[in-house]
């Protein structure tokens, strides 16, 4: 997960010079690339069309071919993280370019592929039973604004490597940087496995395209990545859908912590990206007894806490009135930007690199109920730890998405663990050690929690199916004379 800043401050600035040079112009995401191949696409029937093309050429391939499509995507991902984050980064103008890079690179890298598609079987008596694991078809995949290209690239190696194709409806504020890397994904495999379009790609997308693909009769599956709105329209679809929803991550610190531990996990996960992770750290619950010392612990480890009237000019901007029940949001202007720029309107000036700010408030505060995406984290007393859980569960709101504890006590743990429900629960660590980036597993950035899935990887891509030879094939036990 570490590169080394300079590196990548002196190769950012390479690629954009030369690219502003070679296009003479400001923004260096080409506007208007041309359609119709290359995945790139206006409509959607034509992207779903193409697609379909593509898949049913991939179904007449080897897995071999399969395994060589994802190591190109893998391959421009990795090879190109620098230059694509820095797109990123230009268009959607929220989180920290260093993570935009990183991101795109532990995609390509950690994603799972086909060697996780596990054939299962059962022989006994009566013969032999094989159960593979079958494409769906084409996928319409949703994806987030938060990471836009990222996610695209690891949807698209689980789900080809699965053995299908994919249609994406981009956010519209992650579009160019989207239709980009997908046009060089699918030159590249063109190329070099000589199908196009195995990953399409709405160029112009709106809430009507998504509601095109949710309803299109060739999409065998959706797959969305994105907040409360779009999970409930994927789950209201009547199409069979694999649902990555929204997650406001609770954090509880007991008495028996590890509190400066604490301290860097919380740092390394709610500042990363400026907060931008469904799964990042939003807001923490510390018992009594310890809050005084995990507040200096934070500072010790570099945060920067606002005081009470701090926070309120930052609430005060940052947080808005919404919809007809006039509920609290986050403010646009606001997601995913640095640190420096959330003290700014708090009226507090800090150094340029400081990574996250945070301060007391009560449960009550907005930056507790809401999915903040900001690098201000807001810290609760709580009597207990039987009451910090109890607020982690409350302010989860039933996600079942993410929470984490750092505690040395496992029966706090267990307790935690029991009562949140959750998808992925981490102790002792920064939220991505779930996504084995510090710890152990696998990493997908579309975490079904609604459905059921969890961490998404080529199996859930993939229909079952069995093949069963009676009476034979079995080599050990039988109710046959041979
Ligand atoms: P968003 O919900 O605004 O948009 C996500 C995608 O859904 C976009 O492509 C958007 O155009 C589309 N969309 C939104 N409303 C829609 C509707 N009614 N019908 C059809 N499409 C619709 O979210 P965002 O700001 O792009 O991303 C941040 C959100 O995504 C957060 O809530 C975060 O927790 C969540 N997220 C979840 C995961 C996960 O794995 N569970 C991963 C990343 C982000």
């Amino acid at each position: 997960m570490h590169i080394n800043e300079t590196l990548i401050r002196s190769v950012v600035e390479q690629v954009i010079s030369q690219v502003r040079i070679q296009s003479g112009a400001q923004a260096i995401v080409s506007s208007n690339p041309a359609r119709g191949h290359s995945g790139l696409f206006d409509n959607v029937d034509d992207a779903v069309a193409a697609a379909r093309s593509a898949f049913e050429q991939l179904q007449k391939r080897p897995i071999e071919d399969r395994k060589k499509i994802i190591d190109i995507i893998r391959r421009i991902s990795i090879s190109q993280c620098v230059e694509l984050g820095t797109m990123e980064m230009e268009e959607t103008k929220i989180g920290r370019l260093k993570h935009k890079i990183e991101k795109l690179k532990t995609l390509g890298e950690k994603t799972p592929g086909v060697e996780f598609l596990k054939t299962e079987c059962y022989s006994g008596d009566r013969g032999l039973a094989v159960i593979e694991h079958a494409p769906f078809g084409v996928i319409g995949a949703i994806t987030p604004v938060t990471h836009s290209l990222p996610t695209i690239t690891g949807n698209a190696v689980s789900m080809i490597a699965g053995g299908n194709t994919l249609v994406v409806n981009p956010h519209p504020s992650g579009r160019k940087v989207a239709a980009e890397g997908v046009r060089r994904f699918n030159e590249a495999i063109r190329a070099e496995v000589g199908i196009d379009n195995c990953i399409s790609l709405i160029c112009e997308p709106t809430l009507e395209t998504a509601q095109q693909l949710f309803k299109h009769r060739k999409i065998a599956l959706i797959c969305v990545t994105g907040g409360p709105a779009v999970a409930r329209a994927a789950l209201n679809s009547g199409k069979r859908a694999v649902v990555a929803g929204p997650g406001n991550p609770p954090v509880v610190v007991d008495e028996t912590a590890d509190l400066d531990l604490a301290a860097r996990c919380i740092i390394q996960g709610a500042a990363y990206d400026n907060n931008l992770l469904c799964i990042a750290e939003k807001e923490v619950f510390v018992v009594n007894s310890v809050f005084d010392a995990m507040m200096e612990a934070m500072r010790r480890a570099g945060a920067v806490q606002l005081n009470a009237p701090q926070i309120a000019a930052l609430t005060s901007k940052a947080i808005v009135k919404v919809g007809d029940d006039k509920h609290d949001a986050a403010c646009k202007d606001y997601i995913g930007k640095d640190a420096s720029f959330l003290a700014q309107a708090a009226g507090v000036s800090v150094p340029s690199d400081c990574e996250l700010l945070f301060g007391e408030t009560d449960e009550h505060h907005p930056f507790v109920s809401v999915e903040q995406m900001m690098p201000f984290v807001p810290f609760v007393r709580a009597r207990d730890v039987d009451h910090a859980i109890a607020l982690a569960k409350k302010y989860e709101h039933g996600f079942r998405h993410t929470a984490i504890i750092h505690s040395r006590d496992v029966r706090n743990m267990t307790k935690m663990g029991r009562v949140m429900d959750v998808t992925l629960f981490v102790k002792n660590g920064p939220c991505m050690a779930s996504l084995g980036l510090g710890g152990e597993g696998y990493l997908s950035f579309s975490i079904a929690g609604p459905t059921g899935e969890g961490v998404t990887t080529p199996v859930t891509f993939t229909r079952e199916r069995r093949c069963s030879m009676i009476d034979d094939l079995n080599v050990v036990g039988g109710i046959t004379n041979l």
